[in-house]
């Protein structure tokens, strides 16, 4: 047999193509030729197939070997093809079965000694095997239990290219070794955010409840206050207020996860995420570690590893403003696009934002006790980073102030009832958040931060008498049209959060208290 037939996975953003490999030998002058669409990485896996099948004490037919992976169309990246390159060029010159080894998707690269490497993207790939009608599976053993979220297939883990001939037939004889392996215990790092308490927050009762209410509707959020007011305490406790993940939201978030090799990393639990993620990058940080990108396999940003979580932009007017513009598609549409010439790749990105920002450059203007040295020309430029369209899309402004050590001893030494715990807060917001998905049952949203102002406006209508106090801030050019829909919004959420079916003026002071003042724009 000198033509054979093997599978793998191209990856493209989440989405994963089955990829047909197909190796010939022929007789001519030796050479190794790989056709199909490979990008760099993938080309030097003839340099890598042919070390370690050299290496394992397989032969290797010195004559000319032509590979070629399609459909040619479909872009390849990535160095995940290694194995299937070497099993389907090993059946083609008879060392395995030919039926086994196309029986089998090989995902995984080989290491110039046999040795089978992990690689990103495993549980998007095995659930594009899933999609295709595959049942069978070899992944690297480092990746097999990410492989095994996936139910329904039959998932082998190896470590070495021998394992994998000799479980498709090869002559054990001939090898020159057949590793046995341990096996490899994912390693579990415990989130740094897990076990952050909403109830170790002192004397910021306000914010508190704008964070509840930010969880319960999925309202994105700006804090601003001077250096030390908590705003990053604060942040970093909004996920522990959101219900759990779906199983859905958990796979598709743990497979963004996967292909930034972040399998094992920040908030997975039993490797699955359960509990939404939190994303903090710094504002140093590039355009594609926030966005996504990179070369070679398109990795997912910062804004798509917060999939179903928050996404904290610390000293947000530090931000490049190429990077804050690029949060404005993703902010409307849930997902991230990354074109490349070969395809474009598609990230979900359903983030929860959150800014947090000092009043000024120096960060003095509200304290009471030191002076603000700024210039008004350099707290305009300051406050114009945070322009437009991406506070559009945030409903709450925060001011926050500094607790002093003198007011919180104060706080957590009076008889004041114990303060609520995420846990607690938790249950009441997944209650209205259930509210509020039946009231928009009929709709194509879910969450209050969802609903468009006109569908604000008419269908859920308020009666006038509730929104007098509004309609006047309207009427004298004290609130835009869009900080009117952004106050029924918010005045929802509060009704949702206290268990009300309808909104009451109360709720709309609220709201009005939460949509506050942007940074550097006086808005009553
Ligand atoms: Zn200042």
């Amino acid at each position: 047999m000198s033509l054979a037939r093997g599978y793998a996975v191209s990856l493209l953003g989440l989405a994963g193509n089955i990829i047909e490999v197909e190796a010939d030998i022929s007789s001519n002058l030796p050479a190794f030729i790989l056709v199909g669409l490979p990008d760099a990485s993938l080309s030097e896996a003839s340099s890598r197939v042919r070390a370690a099948v050299q290496n394992s004490g397989l032969r290797l037919p010195a004559r000319r070997i032509t590979i070629n992976l399609s459909p040619a169309s479909i872009p390849k990246f990535g160095s995940s093809f290694d194995l299937a390159i070497a099993i389907t060029l090993l059946a083609a010159d008879g060392s395995v079965s030919p039926q086994l080894a196309a029986d089998w998707v090989h995902i995984g690269e080989l290491g110039l000694d046999g040795s089978i490497r992990a690689v990103r993207g495993i549980l998007p790939a095995v659930l594009a095997c899933r999609n295709a009608g595959r049942t069978r599976v070899v992944v690297p053993l480092a990746n097999l239990s990410e492989a095994k979220l996936v139910s329904g297939l039959e998932i082998i883990g190896a470590s070495h290219l021998n394992q994998v001939a000799v479980l498709h037939g090869a002559d054990v004889a001939n090898l020159a070794r057949v590793p046995v392996d341990d096996a490899v215990a994912a390693e579990e790092t415990i989130s740094p955010y897990e076990g952050l308490d909403i109830s170790d927050v002192l004397g910021q009762e306000s914010a508190v409840q704008a964070l509840t209410i930010a969880a319960a509707g999925g309202h994105h959020l700006s804090m601003i206050g001077p250096p030390g007011a908590g705003k990053t305490m604060l942040a970093e406790r909004l996920p522990s207020l959101l219900p759990d993940l779906t199983l859905e939201q958990s796979l598709e978030t743990t497979a963004i996860h996967s292909i930034a090799g972040r399998g094992h990393a920040v908030g997975v639990s039993g490797n699955l995420f359960v509990r939404p993620p939190f994303e903090a990058p710094h504002h140093s940080s590039s355009m594609v570690s926030l966005v996504g990108g990179g070369t070679g396999l398109p990795r997912p940003g910062a804004i798509s590893l917060a999939n179903y979580g928050v996404l904290f932009l610390d000293e947000a007017p530090e931000f490049q403003l190429p990077a804050l513009e690029a949060l404005r598609q993703p902010l409307e549409s849930g997902e991230v696009l990354i074109h490349r010439s070969a395809g474009t790749a598609r990230f979900p990105s359903h983030f929860q934002l959150v800014i947090a920002a000092n009043p000024c450059p120096c960060g003095l203007s509200m304290s009471p006790k030191a002076q603000c040295l700024c210039s008004p020309h350099s707290r305009n430029r300051y406050a114009a980073k945070l322009s437009g369209p991406l506070l559009d899309r945030i409903d709450i402004n925060l001011r926050i102030q500094a607790v002093s050590s003198i007011q919180k001893a104060l706080f957590s030494a009076s008889d004041k009832p114990v303060a609520e715990t995420s846990a607690q807060v938790r249950e009441r917001v997944t209650q209205a958040r259930m509210a509020a998905a039946e009231r928009l049952a009929s709709t194509p949203w879910s969450l209050n931060a969802q609903v468009p102002g006109h569908y604000l406006r008419h269908r859920l209508k308020p009666a006038s008498s509730i929104t007098r106090q509004l309609d006047f801030a309207l009427d004298k050019g004290r609130i835009s049209m869009r900080g009117y829909d952004r106050v029924l919004r918010l005045a929802w959420t509060k009704a949702d959060i206290d268990g009300k079916s309808s909104i009451s003026s109360e709720a709309i002071s609220f709201a009005m208290f939460l949509r506050g003042t942007e940074l550097g724009v006086s808005v009553a």
